[in-house]
């Protein structure tokens, strides 16, 4: 069954957002066209609470974009974004959500940050997402979105180890650090991990 996974297509990814990736908005109608081509299409929303580890607001002291440690691991610092309830955590108005059979949020735990629609960054605790795409009989699974080095880029590398095989939709994905994105992208191709563009579905 072929599966489009469209992670985090919200406005405060979007250009005037508050953690805006340089022309989100263009993907928009590109995912638009695709999703017709899709057996099945699923989505995830980044949802964080007020209070969200991951805000630099909520560390006495510190600024956006600082690298801190958290559980062991380095956590970056972001402005807030998608907190729960706001226009900020809704999806792009232009998307087209009628086919979508189901939503994963993800990030509502305000001790750990969650990057990947699958697990948060410490792999402590599953979305339930694979389960669900195995039930399902999913077997190839296609991926765009926002932004295309952390969270779709994290969801395509779990998605790629649970054993799904993987296709990252380059066009209809904009990442917010273009030197990182072409780094993954070489990782992605050397694991086996398909990157296409929207025209060869
Ligand atoms: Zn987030």
């Amino acid at each position: 069954m072929k599966t489009l996974l469209i992670i985090d297509v919200q406005n405060d990814f979007m250009p005037g957002g508050s953690l805006a990736v340089p022309d989100g908005d263009k993907i928009v109608p590109i995912i638009n066209s695709i999703q017709h081509k899709f057996d099945l299409v699923v989505a995830s929303q980044d949802w964080h609470p007020q209070d969200h580890v991951s805000f630099a607001s909520n560390h006495e002291g510190k600024s956006n974009f600082d690298v801190i440690e958290i559980h062991g691991k380095p956590q970056t610092l972001w402005p807030n974004h998608c907190v729960q309830g706001t226009d900020g955590a809704d999806f792009h108005a232009n998307l087209d959500t009628q086919k979508w059979e189901t939503i994963f949020r993800k990030g509502t735990d305000k001790d750990i940050d969650s990057y990947s629609a699958f697990y948060d960054n410490g792999h402590l605790k599953s979305t339930g997402l694979t389960g669900y795409l195995k039930e399902k009989g999913v077997s190839q699974l296609f991926l765009c979105g926002l932004a295309a080095d952390i969270c779709v880029y994290f969801s395509t590398y779990d998605a790629f180890k649970e054993g799904f095989a993987c296709f990252f939709i380059e066009d209809a994905s904009r990442p917010l650090d273009f030197e990182e994105f072409e780094k993954l992208k070489e990782k992605m191709t050397y694991l086996g991990i398909q990157i296409i563009s929207s025209a060869d579905i």
